[in-house]
This record gives C-alpha cells, structure tokens and sequence, in this order.
C-alpha cells in the first residue's frame, strides 16, 4: 500500500490539495492528498473514469480537474471544518427521501462527495491491499440494500470531510480558479 502511494504521488506529481478526513470510528483526522488528473473529467474518453471519483489508498484520491475546480470553489463559499466537518446526508448519496428527512438536499453536494471517498480512504486502512479488487469492483453497484452494497454504504455513513488544508491548493488550480467558472 506504501509503494502504491509513492507511485501515485509521483504519477499525479503534486497533489491539487490536501483535506483532513477520517471516519466517524477514527479519533484523529488524517491529512490526505487530493490528485487531479485529466483522466477524470466529465468530459474523459474513459468511460468508468467519467466524472467520478475514485478511492485509492489511505492517503490519496484521484479526482479529474474539473471536479477539483468546482469543490474548491464550493469550499470558498461554504467551507468545512475539523469542527464542523462535512457529513452525507441521511448516510446516503443517492437516496434522496432518505436525505430530505435527514435535513439535506436531495442532490448531494460535491463536498459530500467527498466525505464518501473518505469514507472508503478508512476502509482501505482496515482491508489493506485487498481493497483495490474488491471494493473496485464493488463500488460501480453503488448504494443500496443488497449485500454487496456493504462498502459503499459504510462510506456514506462513516466519512468525515474536514476541509481543505489552508495553503495546499496547487498553484495549477489556483490560476483555474482566477480564470473564474467556465
Ligand atoms: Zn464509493
């Protein structure tokens, strides 16, 4: 696991910027790098890559630019904290009743998002290497009630979004972020 996030780290060279996350079973929050890579955008050739976000290890996340663009954004208007991290609503991403009676919104915000891979970043600390197959291969049936929705479920319910690390944005995404939205 040590050498798969070396090798992201130099894959994706340096990271678009840091959160702290951990799981609401952790007592200390971790600081994780958040990679952007063109692979990920909405608008990428590869279709399982599309505008998702995928967990990788304990430390990092691959997300494509454009998501990372519009999450710092959504940060600067709403930020989340260490104190006040960002949770998903109801445990659920895609359940919208069962977010509305949680008091959310029924669309989950990107910052959401994100608490959800968190959620998964804990999971790859206790499977260790198995997690790649198995919750890779698991994670595209998504939410839901059938025993093979176990891991995504528990990312939604266990993820914890503290906020960007102060002074970690790239300096590639803050020249994205001055262009203003496109
Ligand atoms: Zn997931």
């Amino acid at each position: 696991m040590r050498l798969l996030t070396q090798w992201l780290r130099w894959l994706g060279d340096v990271p678009a910027f840091r959160i702290y996350g951990k799981t609401r079973r952790e007592a200390d929050w971790r600081v994780i790098d958040v990679f952007a890579t063109p692979r990920r955008n909405h608008d990428s050739p590869w279709p399982l890559w599309r505008g998702c976000c995928i967990t990788w290890t304990a430390e990092v996340i691959a997300v494509g630019w454009d998501y990372a663009e519009a999450l710092v954004r959504e940060q600067a208007a709403d930020p989340a904290s260490r104190v006040q991290p960002v949770e998903v609503a109801g445990g659920r991403l895609g359940d919208a009743r069962r977010r509305v009676s949680a008091g959310g919104e029924p669309w989950p915000s990107l910052s959401e998002i994100l608490a959800h891979e968190v959620g998964h970043t804990g999971q790859t600390r206790r499977l260790w290497v198995g997690y790649l197959p198995v919750v890779g291969a698991l994670t595209l049936f998504r939410e839901g009630a059938r025993w093979w929705n176990f891991f995504e479920n528990q990312a939604s319910e266990e993820g914890q979004f503290g906020g960007i690390v102060s002074g970690s944005v790239c300096p590639r995404l803050m020249e994205r972020l001055r262009e203003g939205p496109r």
